[in-house]
């Protein structure tokens, strides 16, 4: 495996971090600045200023769709392991994605509207969130089944002459506070008799259709997320035509596999880029302050950390560009035991640098003054979006022991109890 950046994607990354010095890092105080001018408004759920300003510059430095690999769509679109630094680098920033239409939950939505929705699909609803128009949503989680097993989700996908009809209720709609999302992709049953894993459907439902209530904003540890957000939506008798179901009846549970791979990867790269940043944060802060006669870099407790911290990230970089290179040349489906690996230890590396990071800052480190504590709530928040980490060490066990299973000439290891 060779993970030596190619010439293209080291001139990507210049421009990039040029591109987040000019505009991106001295915006950082001016976009919550104006969500909190709206808020105290009365209305936080409007589209910043600053990033529609910045969207049209990223578009015309060139970095706008690199998520997308191999579409004729957006050309322009990288490989897993051609993105995964410049992910990094986006992932600094909590708003830093959206600027080059590379943020979730868009990406994965676009990813599955390449790879299994119709022409007419396409055009209607990938294009206009391409050129970064409108944004869109994913509703599969549901607030009265352990929406973990996806094969529990309850909402009702009903045939109804040529038109589907939807109701049932999601939780965790992320985005769809956005007024500028225009449509969703929901996970529902179509057929409840069907095999275990049959039953699942996927479909295009534009977020306007009569039936649809956004009912409320779930909170973040305390933050809203605006104006993204993560909502409760209530589809009620909702008719869309039957052309949008992607790929047919019973299918969902196979998209819902490959479109959660990507999106997965890309979290894990964005969490390398918030860890660095931490770690950054962490070291200037402990070689700046002084506490008891020295600097409190010099206590050997600190030394640790940051060296933990170091291999930590290291080591997380590594398997996920792993994890992309499979992608890249096996497919998501024989990497899914490298995606099920860095999802777990990922967000739980970052979640742990940053805890550290907000130590070394004492009280300012739970404040507004450090992006720390937002990272914080938002990692953590990736131990259980896209699936809690529980159920991706189940998967990873599952393939290790079938894989032990099927080697040749294993040692019969005796079992010793008490000695
Ligand atoms: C910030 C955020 C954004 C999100 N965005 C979206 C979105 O855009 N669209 C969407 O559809 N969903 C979204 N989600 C929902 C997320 O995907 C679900 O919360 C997650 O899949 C878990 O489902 P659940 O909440 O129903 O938990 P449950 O399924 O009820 O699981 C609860 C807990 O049970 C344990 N558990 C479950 N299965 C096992 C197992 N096999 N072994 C051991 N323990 C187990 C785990 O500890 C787990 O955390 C988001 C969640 C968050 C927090």
């Amino acid at each position: 495996m060779d993970f030596e950046y190619t010439p293209k994607v080291k001139d990507m990354q210049e421009r990039l971090l040029a591109f987040m010095d000019e505009h991106i890092y001295p915006n950082e105080a001016r976009f919550f600045a104006e969500i909190a001018e709206n808020r105290a408004k009365g209305n936080a759920w409007v589209p910043t200023q600053i990033v529609e300003e910045l969207k049209p510059k990223a578009k015309a430095a060139g970095l706008w769709n690199l998520f997308l690999p191999k579409s004729t769509r957006a050309p322009q679109g990288l490989s897993n392991l051609e993105y995964a630094p410049l992910c990094e680098i986006m992932g600094r920033v909590p708003f830093a994605a959206e600027i080059f239409n590379c943020s979730a939950p868009d990406t994965g939505n676009m990813e599955t509207l390449e790879r299994y929705a119709s022409e007419n699909l396409k055009d209607e609803w990938l294009e206009p969130l391409l050129r970064g128009e409108i944004r869109s949503a994913f509703l599969m989680t549901e607030p009265d089944v352990a929406s973990s097993d996806a094969t529990n989700i309850e909402c009702e996908i009903r045939r109804d002459g040529n038109d589907y009809v939807i109701n049932g209720r999601k939780w965790w709609s992320s985005g769809a506070g956005d007024p500028r999302c225009a449509v969703y992709i929901v996970m529902g049953k179509t057929n409840p008799d069907a095999g275990r894993h049959e039953q699942q459907s996927m479909i295009v439902v534009p977020a306007n259709a009569p039936g649809i209530t956004v009912v409320r904003a779930l909170s973040v540890f305390g933050y809203d997320d605006a104006p993204h957000g993560h909502m409760e939506v209530l589809l009620k008798n909702v008719r869309v035509p039957a052309e949008n179901i992607l790929l047919g009846e019973g299918r969902g549970f196979e998209i819902a596999q490959g479109r959660l791979g990507p999106g997965r990867i890309h979290h894990c790269m964005r969490t390398i880029g918030i860890a660095e940043r931490a770690l950054e944060l962490m070291c200037h802060r402990l070689n700046t302050r002084v506490a008891f006669g020295r600097e409190v870099a010099r206590q050997t407790v600190w030394q640790e950390r940051v060296a933990e911290s170091r291999c930590m990230i290291e080591q997380a970089r590594l398997l996920t560009l792993k994890a992309a290179y499979m992608m890249d040349t096996v497919g998501n489906k024989v990497a899914k035991a490298e995606i099920a690996m860095i999802k777990i230890v990922a967000p739980q590396m970052a979640c742990q640098i940053i805890d550290w990071a907000i130590q070394a800052h004492g009280g300012g480190g739970v404040s507004q003054d450090f992006p720390l504590a937002y990272a914080y709530a938002h990692q953590r928040t990736l131990r259980l979006a896209d699936g809690p980490d529980e159920v991706h060490r189940n998967s990873l066990a599952k393939l290790e022991l079938a894989k032990q299973l099927a080697l040749p000439g294993e040692v019969d290891m005796p079992i010793t109890r008490g000695s």
